[in-house]
């Protein structure tokens, strides 16, 4: 079968034929309609640091995907040949006393599709049938091929009550814009979002952001006032893994305020920690997405009205994945899918 493989430690991806992978008892085995790239995955291609002490090489990377079931081992029940899922790209141990307990996001033993083991970026991939998820017809490829990142936006948005609440997000990267949309379909009041890049705040605005805020022109205490804002956030989403982007959030939090931190920061990264203790300030770390309840509310949403459609920006064949890579390179897309049925 075709993968895009790290053949070498080095940047890049290769598009070349492997084995086709092994159906085990308690497996699916799916063939990929579409996938899509996740800033994962660009890290992986810049071949960073982290890529090079977490990516095993060669392997096939990828993890946002959606496909049809073509195989499965004789252990597996609640499925079918040609049932259409995406999958949850978490594999857990189920043994660990979370796992046990029913928070499998908090496994200690998580292991990555597409990071530490064989990934979506091919024309099948197996994980274990406990990993898939079945999406509703009515729900489109595209939105599907999405739900890993659907999925961090919605664990993230969802860890708090957004009900009237005035919503600060930080990052308006594909999972920030996703996240405003979110605040904004389950009933927030101001939703703001800031970044450094133009046109990603454009497609925030477009996709329910209420008010976009460019931090190299413009200060979030201004806007606050703009907007009539008197005391502080509510809920305060971080999304963007930027140190300052963190600080300039606990500066502007009201007294009782909730954060959720799904960016990943430098390790390290220094904070003014009087703004969490005097403002008693709530800070939550999110890993992943729950298992299945995130899932679940993912399909919820999009029945009950929420449109995420415009965050898919681009489309590729998968022969031409490196103008793929290069678009999510430029930091001009929201998500850019690649099609493996051509
Ligand atoms: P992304 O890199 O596309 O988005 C980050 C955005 O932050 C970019 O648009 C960037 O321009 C913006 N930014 C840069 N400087 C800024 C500043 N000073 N203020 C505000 N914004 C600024 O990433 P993404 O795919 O949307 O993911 C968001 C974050 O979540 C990343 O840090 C990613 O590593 C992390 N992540 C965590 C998990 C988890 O399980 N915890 C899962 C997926 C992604
Ligand atoms: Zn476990």
């Amino acid at each position: 079968m075709r993968a895009l493989v790290k053949t070498a430690p080095k940047p890049g991806l290769t598009l070349t034929d492997v084995k086709d992978p092994e159906v085990g008892h308690n497996d699916v085995m799916i063939r990929i309609r579409k996938t899509a790239i996740c800033g994962t995955d660009i890290h992986i291609w810049k071949w960073d640091e982290w890529a090079q002490k977490t990516i095993p090489v060669p392997m096939h990377v990828g993890h946002e995907y959606v496909g049809e079931i073509v195989d499965m081992g004789v252990e597996v029940r609640g499925f079918k040949i040609g049932d259409r899922v995406s999958g949850e790209g978490h594999i857990t141990c189920g043994h660990c006393r979370n796992c046990r307990a029913g928070r499998r996001h908090l496994c200690r033993h998580t292991v990555g599709v597409g990071v530490n083991r064989e990934g979506a970026f091919a024309d099948f991939l197996v994980i274990p049938a406990f990993n898939a998820f079945k999406i509703p017809p009515e729900i489109s490829d595209d939105m599907a091929s999405i739900f890993d990142p659907f999925g961090n936006a919605t664990h993230t948005a969802l860890s708090y009550d957004l009900v009237g609440e005035d919503v600060l997000i930080t990052g308006a990267g594909p999972i920030g814009i996703m996240a405003a949309a979110i605040a904004r379909h389950v009933g927030a009041r101001h939703v703001v979002i800031t970044d450094v890049n133009d046109y990603r705040l454009g497609l925030a605005k477009k996709m329910g952001a209420t008010r976009s805020v460019n931090v190299t022109r413009e200060s979030l205490k201004d806007v606050m006032g703009e907007i009539g804002m008197v005391e502080g956030f509510d809920v305060g989403l971080e999304m963007s893994g930027v140190p300052n982007a963190f600080s300039d959030m606990l500066a502007v939090m009201n007294h009782g305020g909730k954060v959720a931190l799904l960016g990943i920061p430098p390790a390290n990264t220094a904070i003014d920690w009087n703004q969490v203790i005097f403002k008693g300030l709530e800070i939550r770390g999110i890993y992943g997405r729950q298992m299945f309840e995130t899932w679940y509310k993912m399909v919820a949403m999009l029945q009950s009205g929420l449109d995420l459609s415009p965050i898919i920006t681009h489309h590729f064949k998968v022969a031409d994945y490196v103008a793929g890579f290069d678009t999510m390179l430029s930091g001009q897309s929201g998500k850019v899918i690649l099609d493996w049925r051509t």
